[in-house]
């Protein structure tokens, strides 16, 4: 599929179709509903929150995964790993949502 649709719409470049897709690629966040606490081990359930990375950049609308018993909040590191590096030299102070961070 991927070569039929790279010759119908990029002479070929399978490279150039990919970077394509990824870029008009948006479907809604698909949040767990019902996970286990990583702390107490009840029910918690993922929303959208706000995260502060190392730096000081805050980025709304990250998922995270709350627990309803003990509050605790636990972070898909690697999500928020990338979110850390990709703001890397955004001044401290600066305010994005993850929304217009997938749009750059
Ligand atoms: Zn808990």
């Amino acid at each position: 599929m991927l070569e039929l649709k790279a010759r119908l719409w990029t002479h070929g470049n399978t490279d150039e179709l990919l970077r394509r897709a990824i870029a008009s690629y948006r479907e809604p966040i698909e949040l767990e509903r019902s996970a286990h606490c990583s702390h107490c081990g009840q029910t918690a359930a993922e929303r959208l929150d706000t995260f502060e990375t190392d730096n000081g950049v805050t980025i709304d609308g990250v998922p995270t995964l709350v627990c309803e018993h003990c509050g605790n909040r636990s972070w898909d590191l690697l999500l928020v790993g990338k979110l850390e590096e990709m703001v890397l030299h955004r001044p401290t102070g600066t305010k994005i949502t993850l929304d217009e961070m997938l749009t750059l």
